[in-house]
């Protein structure tokens, strides 16, 4: 085979979405992207789930999940709970806003827009992942901001770059000169920002702390990442 281009899979748009399921007592959430209307007539959505995730072995068993479409205001301690913890180690339903769906399937209120909840008639195996399609059963506006795009999550929330972020302003020359001493870091899994001007309270992590003093048991505290997962800036 000819050598191809894969980055041009990246110029395709995606969302940012939640996908609950529950069975037998066990509900779990994960983030995904790849969520697609089909039909109109009638409504119909599909979901591409990793067979390895408990919400795959959750809408097998139940047949039903539910969407939240998540905001640009989602913070990333949501995106990260959902998007690198694994159900099966911690609930990641509890401690969140959620209401139940008609199937008593959760639906996740926090920073969601709109929810949709279906039901699935068929699914395609397609090796790693499942691609479960569901008739649309019941779905709703929560409020009317905007959603979060996939590209939107990298580029700002990610805060791959540090400029765009709202709280970033170079306005004083000390503060500046400081900021260049004290380098920040990246979480090459999640893409969190350690920034030594802020630390990580969360983690006993005192503001002002350079990264290379921090404890090496000390972890990321959006995905769980060693610190020797983290890249410098
Ligand atoms: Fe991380």
């Amino acid at each position: 085979m000819e050598k191809i281009n894969l980055k041009a899979l990246h110029k395709i748009t995606y969302g940012l979405y939640v996908v609950c399921s529950k069975s037998g007592g066990k509900a779990n959430g994960q983030i995904a992207n790849a969520i697609f209307q089909i039909t109109s007539e009638p409504p119909t959505i599909a979901i591409s789930i990793n067979k390895k995730n408990l919400t795959h072995e959750l809408i097998e068993k139940s047949k039903v999940f539910t969407i939240s479409v998540l905001s640009e205001e989602t913070p990333m301690t949501l995106i990260g709970t959902f998007g690198f913890k694994c159900g099966r180690d911690i609930n990641k339903i509890t401690g969140v806003n959620c209401k139940n769906g008609i199937s008593k399937i959760p639906i996740v209120l926090e920073y969601s827009i709109a929810y949709i909840e279906a039901e699935v008639f068929n699914s395609v195996d397609v090796g790693t992942h499942t691609i479960f399609i569901g008739r649309v059963i019941d779905c709703d506006i929560i409020d009317d901001k905007k959603p979060m795009t996939y590209d939107y999550y990298h580029k700002v929330k990610g805060g791959l770059s540090p400029k765009t972020a709202p709280t970033y302003i170079a306005n004083d020359k000390n503060k500046k000169m400081e900021e260049e001493k004290m380098d920040k870091y990246v979480c090459t899994v999640c893409g969190w920002i350690y920034d030594p001007e802020k630390g990580d309270p969360d983690g006993n992590i005192k503001p002002g702390t350079k990264f290379e003093d921090i404890p090496d048991d000390w972890v990321c505290p959006v995905c769980g990442a060693a610190k020797s997962d983290f890249e410098k800036m």
